[in-house]
């Protein structure tokens, strides 16, 4: 069976170069690298394509997203609206992403010490897959060790010990 290469196009790679320019440049070279190693690897790029989803978020931003699943969904369009992101579904404005307020996270940052990895899909749908992104979490820590991957924020190679999994989040602080 022949498989189509999965590729961006060029809205896509615009705003994937957009958001890895506002990343520390270490954080956004480590990417580079794993991204490398993953589209050389035929059985991984059956998984999908790695994108970055965020980057920097502003402080408007983050409070926005901290109002998921803690505020009405009519709040949280308002939130959103006033810092111009577009609406998130029903059930996503009912579930909890995050644990920070806004100023608080490490998106905050610009240049910012954190990225958001998804997969995108053949078909041009995004995917968070967690056991894709626990090999794509692999090639992070192989091209900078200093990374720390959010369902492993101890850094033990473990995710069930974690009280809270970030799963597509990687950082690189200090
Ligand atoms: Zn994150």
């Amino acid at each position: 069976m022949a498989t189509t290469p999965i590729q961006l196009n060029k809205t896509q790679q615009a705003s994937q170069a957009a958001r890895l320019a506002q990343v520390r440049p270490e954080l956004a070279t480590a990417y580079g690298v794993a991204l490398g190693r993953w589209m050389g690897d035929r059985k991984l790029m059956l998984l999908g394509l790695p994108i970055v989803t965020q980057g920097y978020r502003s402080s408007a931003e983050q409070d926005a997203v901290f109002a998921q699943g803690r505020e009405t969904p009519y709040q949280i369009h308002l939130l959103r609206k006033a810092c111009g992101l577009d609406d998130v579904s029903a059930a996503e404005a009912k579930l909890i992403v995050t644990y920070k307020r806004g100023g608080q996270s490490n998106h905050n940052h610009l240049p910012s010490w954190a990225l958001d990895v998804a997969h995108l899909q053949a078909d041009g749908s995004v995917k968070w897959d967690n056991a894709a992104l626990l090999l794509f979490a692999r090639l992070m820590r192989a091209a900078d060790e200093r990374i720390t991957w959010g369902a492993d924020w101890d850094r033990d190679g473990q995710t069930v010990d974690e009280h809270f999994q970030d799963w597509p989040h990687f950082e690189l602080v200090g």
